[in-house]
C-alpha cells in the first residue's frame, strides 16, 4: 500500500533531517480553464496565495510514498501553457508533463492531444513522465469527452491516463501519487 502526504512546503524544512533529491520539476500544460491551477492548489496546502498572473509560477510540493520524500515543483504558466516552445529551458528540462483538458469541453481535448503529439516529436514521451488528465469529472450532464477516448489518446501516445475533479479535490491524491510513481517508473528505467 502507498501512503501519501502532501503539505506545502512552507511548513516543512524545519527537521533537517532528510535529505531530498534534487526536485522533480513538473510542467502544467492544456489550455487556459481547465483546471491546471486549481489541480495544483489542490495538490498544495489549503493556505495558498495567488501570485501575479503574468510570470510563471512555481509552486512547491513535498510527498511522503512508500517511506520516501519527494520534493515536487509545478510549474502552473498562467498563459502559455498551451505552447511548447523547444528552446524553452523550462519546458525541455522538466520531469514530468501533465497535459490537462476539460471532460466538458471537446476542445481542450484537441488542444491536449495537440500537446501529446508534441511531447512524443521532441522525445520527451520517450524518457519523461507524460500523464494525461481528464479534469471536471464532476460535470457528469455536460460530460463531451467519454473515459474511452481519453484512455485510447493515452493508450496511443504512450502515457499514462487519470480522471479527477479539482473541483470536489476527486482522485487528485490519486492522480499525485500517479505522477510521482511515473517519475520513479521513468528513472528506473533510464538507468536499467
Ligand atoms: P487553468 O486556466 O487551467 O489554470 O484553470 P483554473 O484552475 O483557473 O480553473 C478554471 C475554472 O474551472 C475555475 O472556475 C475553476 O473553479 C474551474 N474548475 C477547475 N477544476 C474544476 C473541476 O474539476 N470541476 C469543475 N466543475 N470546475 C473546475
Ligand atoms: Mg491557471
Amino acid at each position: 500500500t502507498t501512503s501519501l502526504n502532501c503539505q506545502s512546503c512552507a511548513s516543512t524544512g524545519t527537521s533537517g533531517s532528510s535529505s531530498w533529491a534534487s526536485p522533480y520539476k513538473i510542467l502544467m500544460l492544456g489550455d487556459v480553464g481547465v483546471g491546471k491551477s486549481t489541480l495544483v492548489t489542490q495538490f498544495m496546502s489549503s493556505e495558498y496565495s495567488n501570485s501575479s498572473q503574468d510570470e510563471v509560477l512555481e509552486k512547491p510540493v513535498s510527498v511522503l510514498l512508500d517511506g520516501e520524500e519527494y520534493e515536487l515543483i509545478f510549474i502552473d504558466h498562467p498563459i502559455r501553457a498551451d505552447i511548447m516552445d523547444p528552446d524553452d529551458e523550462v519546458a525541455s528540462s522538466a520531469d514530468a508533463y501533465v497535459v490537462v483538458y476539460s471532460v466538458a469541453d471537446r476542445d481542450t481535448f484537441e488542444k491536449a492531444i495537440d500537446i501529446l503529439f508534441c511531447l512524443r516529436e521532441r522525445g520527451y514521451t520517450a524518457t519523461q513522465a507524460v500523464i494525461l488528465v481528464a479534469n471536471k469529472t464532476d460535470m457528469v450532464r455536460s460530460r463531451d469527452v467519454t473515459r474511452e477516448e481519453g484512455r485510447t489518446v493515452a493508450i496511443s501516445y504512450e502515457c499514462k491516463y487519470s480522471e479527477t475533479s479539482a473541483l470536489i479535490n476527486h482522485k487528485v491524491d490519486d492522480l499525485l501519487v500517479g505522477i510521482v510513481s511515473q517519475i520513479r517508473l521513468k528513472t528506473q528505467q533510464l538507468s536499467d
